[in-house]
């Protein structure tokens, strides 16, 4: 497995190099909607210390961003009114992995509605925008 990248496009976000749209943030963790949703409203979760992935981080770390993504879960399937919802996290590019800082995927899941593709089209980032808002007011 390589080793972790500081300048991938997460670290970046953390970094304030590049904008997202956040819906959580507190001294470890970070929230912001994906900007090629596989639904409306899926939301990352990432910590703010770097791994490559879940195989590489610190139990420490893992054990905290689960409990913040719970967090973050709840406001979501709330927000968005979500029928069900689907964690993900993905390990290396073999099992779909395309961004190499630790997340996961919290996704709404609806009723009757198919998920979208991974990392398929960019949504409207003012779409995006009022959808975070939402979930923040459900936090
Ligand atoms: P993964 O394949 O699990 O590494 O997922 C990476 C996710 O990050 C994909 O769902 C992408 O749509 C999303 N993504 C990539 N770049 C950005 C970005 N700058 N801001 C928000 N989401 C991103």
């Amino acid at each position: 497995m390589s080793a972790y990248d500081p300048d991938n496009i997460f670290a970046k976000i953390l970094k304030g190099e590049v904008p997202s749209i956040k819906v959580f943030e507190d001294e470890t963790t970070l929230a912001f909607m994906d900007v090629m949703p596989q639904s409306k409203g899926h939301t990352l979760v990432i910590p703010k210390t770097g791994s490559r992935n879940l195989l590489d981080a610190d139990p420490e770390i893992l054990a905290d961003l689960v409990k913040k993504t719970q967090i973050v879960a709840k406001a979501v399937a709330t927000a968005m009114e979500a029928d069900g919802l689907r964690i993900i996290q993905f390990n290396e590019p073999a099992a779909g992995q395309t961004v190499f800082h630790l997340h996961f995927h919290v996704i709404p899941v609806y009723e009757g509605v198919s998920l979208r593709p991974h990392s398929g089209d960019m949504a409207d980032t003012g779409e995006l925008t009022a959808l975070a808002e939402m979930i923040r007011a459900a936090l």
